[in-house]
C-alpha cells in the first residue's frame, strides 16, 4: 500500500543566528484542506520557521518536501516563486497603485478573461466585488485583509503561509474574518500553516496545534486534546489567557 505524501513536510529543520539556534529540530507535516497551527509566544521561532518553508532564508540543517519532492536542503534550493506558496502577514500591505481587481489578478496566469473570472469568483466570496475596480486606500483594514487572503490564493497554491495576518485588526472584527478566511481556506484546499501567539486563534481555526517554545515543538495535537491536557506548567499558563 503506498500512502499519499503530506502536501507540506519538514524535517528537523534547524536554523542558528549567532551559533543559537532559534529553530530547533522542527519536523511537521501538513495535508491539503488541513489547517496546522503553529502556536508560541513571540520570540520562539514561529516566523523563523515560515521564512525557510517560503524560501527567503535557509535552513542549517533538515529538508522540506512538497507533495513528497524535496524542494530545499542545505545544497538543493527551489527558489521561492517556484514554490507554490501562498503568503499573508499582517503587514504584507496591497499595492496601493494598482486596483483591488489587478492586485487580485497580479500572480495570474492565462488569458484576460480568465483572469477576471477568478477574480470576480475571489472577490464574491469575500463580498467585495464592489470594490473591484476600486483602490485599496477605499478599503477598511478588515477589507484590506480579506484581499489579501484572496491575492494570495489566486494562484491556487498548494501551500498557505499565514503569519499572524488578524494582529494588526480590531477585536470585533477578528473573529468574523477567522471564519470567513477559514471557510475560503477549507473551499480552496491548500494546506495552511498558519502562525499565531493567540491560543484564542489556534482554538478556532486549527484542526491541528503545533505548539512552539524556545525554538522547539512541545506538543503537539488536536486543538481540544491540547488545551485539556497541556502537558506542563507553562503550557497551563500560555492557554489560560482564553477566555
Ligand atoms: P516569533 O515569530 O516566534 O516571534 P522569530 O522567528 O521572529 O520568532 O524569532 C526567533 C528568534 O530569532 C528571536 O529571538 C529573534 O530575535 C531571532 N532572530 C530572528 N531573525 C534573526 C536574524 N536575522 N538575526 C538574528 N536573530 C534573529
Ligand atoms: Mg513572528
Amino acid at each position: 500500500m503506498s500512502a499519499i505524501p503530506p502536501r507540506l513536510e519538514i524535517r528537523n529543520l534547524i536554523r542558528r543566528f549567532d551559533g543559537q539556534p532559534v529553530v530547533n529540530d522542527v519536523s511537521l507535516k501538513v495535508s491539503p484542506g488541513q489547517v496546522t497551527c503553529l502556536l508560541g509566544p513571540s520570540g520562539c521561532g514561529k516566523s523563523t520557521t515560515l521564512r525557510m518553508i517560503a524560501g527567503v532564508e535557509m535552513q542549517d540543517e533538515g529538508e522540506i518536501y512538497v507533495d513528497g519532492n524535496l524542494i530545499c536542503d542545505t545544497v538543493f534550493r527551489v527558489p521561492p516563486e517556484r514554490r507554490h506558496i501562498g503568503l499573508m502577514f499582517q503587514d504584507f500591505a496591497l499595492f496601493p497603485h494598482l486596483t483591488v481587481g489587478d492586485n487580485v489578478a497580479f500572480g495570474l496566469a492565462g488569458s484576460k478573461e480568465q483572469k477576471r473570472a477568478r477574480v470576480e469568483e475571489l472577490l464574491d466570496k469575500v463580498g467585495l466585488t464592489r470594490f473591484i475596480d476600486g483602490y485599496p486606500y477605499l478599503l477598511s483594514g478588515g477589507e484590506q485583509q480579506r484581499v489579501a487572503l484572496v491575492r494570495a490564493l489566486a494562484p491556487r497554491p498548494k501551500i498557505m503561509l499565514m503569519d499572524e495576518p488578524f494582529s494588526g485588526l480590531d477585536n470585533r472584527l477578528r473573529d468574523d474574518i477567522r471564519d470567513q478566511t477559514l471557510e475560503i481556506l477549507k473551499q480552496e484546499d491548500a494546506a495552511v500553516l498558519l502562525v499565531t501567539h493567540e491560543p484564542e486563534e489556534a482554538m478556532r481555526m486549527a484542526d491541528e496545534i503545533a505548539l512552539m517554545r524556545d525554538g522547539r515543538i512541545v506538543q503537539q495535537g488536536a486543538p481540544y486534546n491540547i488545551y485539556n491536557a497541556p502537558r506542563d506548567k507553562q503550557a497551563v499558563a500560555f492557554f489560560s489567557d482564553i477566555n
